[in-house]
């Protein structure tokens, strides 16, 4: 079958974002030209763009943050390759996984912050005030959130480790899957997550990675958990009553030093 001129500058189009993505002209972390500039480079139209953009986010190579732009997150498909490594593993174990890269993240995060990544992480802290849950996954309240998270994204952003950053996006699209999902709850109250953010930028901000560390631990303990068909929540950890005094002194040690 004869390919039809619209599908050959498809790929065409597709070609030249992802070879762009691959050869490092548009490096992992960065934000790609906007549709219109796209558009004049390739001499196709804005929905042929939009469509490549698509095909590319799809396996994990770009995403689209709504007001802000499209990232390159991955200069492989990895997410795809992720996704089929991952579909063996139980929900239990991705998780488990998902909250060892959240806490490695908050440490490098807080030793190799910007400024720049500072007021990132703040204003995205500001944004998501007023938010019922964390909005990590992009499914507050079980629906389908516009809104998504970019504070966890950004904490990423901020620990300048690509590969922490692919595995992140890899993990948070096997836990959006439809099968993952029904069994996800957030769990944290808006203000536990307000509390949680502002403790975690907090020690990021003063570069401390001991509390960086310890306050990310927590959050994740609750932003995103399992639960069984009874609705109840399956601890991530189990704790002696002891072993939590211990935790929450430390939070409330963290927030008296600081108030
Ligand atoms: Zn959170």
């Amino acid at each position: 079958m004869a390919m039809t001129t619209g599908s050959e500058r498809a790929r065409a189009t597709l070609t030249y974002l992802r070879r762009n993505i691959t050869t490092g002209e548009w490096p992992v972390g960065s934000r790609i030209p906007i549709e219109p500039e796209l558009a004049e480079a390739t001499g196709v139209g804005r929905s042929t763009i939009r469509e490549a953009v698509r095909s590319l986010a799809s396996v994990g190579m770009l995403e689209t943050l709504p007001g802000r732009g499209t990232f390159v997150r991955s200069a492989a498909p990895t997410s795809a390759l992720l996704n089929e490594f991952l579909a063996s593993f139980t929900l239990e174990e991705i998780l488990s996984y998902r909250r060892a890269l959240e806490i490695e993240a908050a440490q490098q995060a807080s030793m190799h912050r910007t400024e720049e990544d500072v007021r990132a992480l703040e204003h995205a802290a500001e944004d998501e005030v007023g938010c019922t849950r964390c909005p990590v996954l992009g499914f507050a309240d079980g629906e389908e959130s516009a809104f998504e998270s970019r504070f966890h994204r950004l904490l990423f952003d901020a620990a300048k480790n690509r590969l922490l950053a692919s595995l992140y996006a890899g993990i948070n699209e096997q836990l959006r899957t439809p099968e993952h999902r029904g069994r996800l709850a957030n769990v944290a109250t808006g203000s536990e997550m307000e509390r949680d953010h502002a403790r975690v930028l907090d020690a990021i901000r003063r570069k401390d990675f001991i509390d960086a560390v310890h306050a990310m631990a927590d959050h994740v303990d609750h932003d995103v958990v399992i639960v069984n068909d009874q609705h109840e929540v399956v601890p991530p950890l189990t704790r002696t009553p002891e072993q939590q005094q211990r935790i929450d002194s430390a939070r409330v040690a963290q927030e008296q030093a600081n108030a």
